[in-house]
């Protein structure tokens, strides 16, 4: 039998599902508080606590569905450890966008972590949830939501890149980022986002983390939904929060996450309307070509678009219509295949 477990001032009895708000007094410029959403379900017996958040990029809401699904079948008087869920950044959910005004930085919320209690409104949100929330977190899944013409994938970071993570958390992040079950293991092997991430800012911590994004067809891809429905149920089940075992696909890639996009993304020199002669999905080799691009004045092909390296097609561009120098196809390099 586990105790009552306190988080941010909200009591949660054993076998309990229970919510309520971080609440940031005085946060506007008129005097009014911000709340952010939580959710606790605190399993009957002892064991880990997982701490997963959706849309702190404000328009990237793919894993809301997910965890409606599963959060709406959880019985915490069947769970041995605890599930939090946070909705963390209600600044851009309510703008639907990636990022807001009162970001410091484009990258929006996702550059500013732990936060900073006398920063700007996007780092007082941060320190609060990662002070009061984060804490709490045995592991910690952030789901970002990515464009529509690539795979659902898995951010992690490589051992050694940081010199604060320990290599066992590198490790066992590389592993929650297999249980997700995305078709692709996106490794990077260089600091991302200035590694002031929430997912870099965990690994520093001793907390393993990962980022899926989940690409799809729609803002609810069913594929996508699924998938990030079955990745944190295994990841619950592995760390024996649930019953059963991990759900796996039968085969899955690992790719090769590089800072420099000329690297691995193919671009073009002259502007035009570009056409895609590779699949999501398929490998070519460094020279290959991917593409072409055609004048839409004289219907002439202008250029054929090359692979930069040997790898996997992982995404292909949305919109044809490109000037010259623009991305169009990235290709990362392939580390090895795993196969469940
Ligand atoms: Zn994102």
């Amino acid at each position: 039998m586990s105790e009552p477990v306190k988080v941010a001032g909200l009591t949660v009895r054993p076998g309990e599902k229970a919510r309520s708000v971080l609440t940031i007094p005085n946060f506007w410029a008129d005097g009014q508080s911000l709340e952010i959403p939580f959710m606790v379900l605190h399993g009957k017996k002892l064991g880990k606590t997982l701490y997963v958040q959706v849309a702190q990029h404000g328009s990237e809401i793919m894993g809301l569905d997910a965890l409606r699904r599963l959060i709406n079948e959880l019985d915490p008087g069947k769970m041995s450890g605890t599930l939090i869920y946070c909705l963390p950044n209600p600044l851009a959910f309510r703008e639907k966008s990636r990022a807001t005004m009162f970001d410091p930085k484009p990258g929006g919320m996702n550059r500013i972590w732990p936060g900073d209690p006398e920063g700007s409104l996007t780092e007082r949100m941060a320190h609060k949830i990662w002070t009061e929330l984060v804490s709490h977190a045995d592991e910690v899944v952030d789901l970002h939501t990515a464009s529509r013409y690539c795979p659902v994938w898995v951010f992690y970071e490589a051992d050694g890149v940081s010199e604060k993570a320990p290599s066992e958390t590198a490790r066992r992040s590389e592993e929650m980022a297999r249980l997700f079950g995305a078709p692709v293991l996106y490794v990077e092997t260089e600091a991302y986002g200035g590694r002031r991430t929430l997912r870099a800012s965990c690994v520093d911590n001793g907390v393993p983390a990962i980022v899926p994004e989940l690409g799809g067809h729609a803002h609810f891809d069913e594929e996508a939904v699924n998938i990030a429905y079955r990745g944190v149920k295994n990841i619950m089940k592995d760390l024996g929060i649930i019953n059963g075992d991990a759900e796996l696909p039968k085969r899955q890639v690992k790719l090769k996450w590089r800072a420099d996009p000329k690297v691995y993304v193919s671009h073009c020199d002259k502007g035009g309307v570009f056409i895609p002669t590779v699949s999501l999905g398929d490998t070519v080799k460094e020279g290959d070509e991917v593409g072409f691009i055609y004048s839409p004045r004289s219907f002439e092909t202008l250029e054929k678009v090359k692979s930069p390296q040997t790898g996997y097609v992982f995404t292909i561009r949305e919109n044809p219509v490109v000037h010259p120098g623009e991305r169009l196809v990235s290709v990362p390099e392939i580390i090895e295949w795993l196969e469940n």
